[in-house]
């Protein structure tokens, strides 16, 4: 993208460059991190997006401390015999 076309879309979203950016600093520039040169939409999608990654993460960290438990359980039950 060249310089000045990056000019003319500043306040644009960078994801769908049809809807403006939402988050700017009050001198009304957009920061240059990636979630304040978003639209509303675009920025809602991002969210849910990483949400989704860390249900998932979580999810998997329950299912292994449960395998983990369990294996714990029946090691004590071999030790009791
Ligand atoms: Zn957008």
């Amino acid at each position: 993208m060249s310089k000045s076309r990056r000019r003319g879309d500043r306040h644009l979203c960078q994801q769908c460059f049809s809807r403006k950016a939402l988050y700017r600093t009050p001198a009304g520039r957009v920061r240059a991190d990636r979630e304040h040169e978003l639209c509303f939409q675009c920025r809602r999608a991002e969210t849910n997006r990483s949400r989704g990654k860390v249900l998932a993460l979580v999810e998997r960290l329950i299912r292994h401390a449960r395998e983990v438990a369990a294996a714990a359980t029946l090691a004590k039950r071999e030790d009791e015999r």
